[in-house]
């Protein structure tokens, strides 16, 4: 199993303040642990490609894409704020379509069989940004654009994307629920979404559902890795195996690692594997393997860094 890390140092340029959390620390973080586990010598590694322009209308409106690429900040001192926590500098627009730009590589890289899976390590993350917005350190949604994409470029019936990041995917919800087609020509369902969040939480305002194409799994803030096993078992796993995805999309959020002051849920790298080997057991099953994940949040360096490689691992099932 080839499995493949897609990324570019420009996508740690983007700087939202000194003391801001989703900062290019965190994608250091992971190549050093990458380095420091081995694995930078098995998978294989790609420089991002930025996204074509015309590709981010999938998931957005043409308005908010022109809105974001005519404010984009040009001198190094200026910034401009897209939406709430969500900040542009001189170097963000690069970092942007870098990140969406390496979840559309993921697809062509996994359909044309060059990868059974692939790991987007990119930022800005993408899941909070909605159809028409930006918002909680998110400008474009990537796994949701990508999604769109593998759908229309490969023609595949029904994708799923599944988010574990300790926060709601409130933009992949939107999204997914109001602006993608919901049913085939054959009445199939077209996209399923699972997200797993602490609740009540950002982004706060959340319908609970456990219907496709939206199931949503919240945790109590005291939840331990028990609790997240037994709720993805009970909600997201024969969803999922009814859905019959034949790609499946992660949104990789580690922020709900017991060691990031992020959250208050407390999982550990265990739990990651865990996840990624569900998830993988699913892919085989139904969708030849195909995995394309996508970096969302995690915040605390070292244990973002080591829960990346358990998914990694999870990925290629070492
Ligand atoms: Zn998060």
């Amino acid at each position: 199993m080839t499995v493949g890390i897609i990324g570019h140092y420009k996508c740690g340029e983007h700087d939202m303040g000194e003391y801001h959390p989703e900062n290019g620390k965190r994608l250091t973080a992971i190549s050093d642990q990458l380095i420091r586990s081995g694995l930078d010598y098995v998978v294989r590694q790609f420089d991002a490609k930025p996204i074509d322009k015309s590709l981010i209308s999938l998931a957005h409106t043409q308005e908010y894409i022109d809105f974001v690429f005519n404010n984009a900040p040009n001198e190094d001192d200026e910034t401009f704020s897209v939406g709430p926590d969500a900040l542009m500098n001189s170097k963000t627009l690069t970092s942007i379509l870098l990140s969406a730009g390496a979840a559309i590589d993921g697809v062509d890289l996994v359909m044309n069989k060059t990868l059974s899976s692939a790991f987007c390590a990119t930022r800005p993350p993408g899941h909070h940004a909605e159809h028409d917005k930006g918002m909680g350190f998110c400008f474009f949604n990537n796994v949701a654009i990508a999604a769109a994409y593998a759908r229309d470029k490969y023609k595949l019936k029904r994708v799923a994307i599944v988010d574990f990041d300790v926060h709601h995917g409130n933009g992949t919800e939107d999204i997914v629920k109001n602006y993608f087609p919901l049913v085939d020509d054959k009445s199939d369902g077209a996209y399923l979404f699972c997200s797993s969040y602490q609740y009540p939480f950002y982004p706060f305002d959340i319908k609970e559902s456990d219907t496709p194409p939206i199931i949503n799994t919240p945790l109590a803030a005291t939840t331990k890795g028990e609790g997240f096993r037994k709720a993805i078992s009970e909600h997201w796993l024969p969803a999922l195996n009814k859905f019959k995805p034949e790609m499946i999309f992660i949104s990789a959020g580690f922020d709900a690692h017991i060691e990031d002051d992020m959250s208050h849920v407390s999982l550990t790298e265990a739990d990651y594997r865990w996840v990624t080997d569900e998830l993988k057991i699913i892919a085989q099953e139904h969708a030849q393997g195909r995995i394309v994940s996508v970096l969302e949040g995690g915040y605390h360096l070292g244990a973002l860094g080591r829960s990346v490689v358990a998914h990694i691992n999870g990925l290629i099932g070492n």
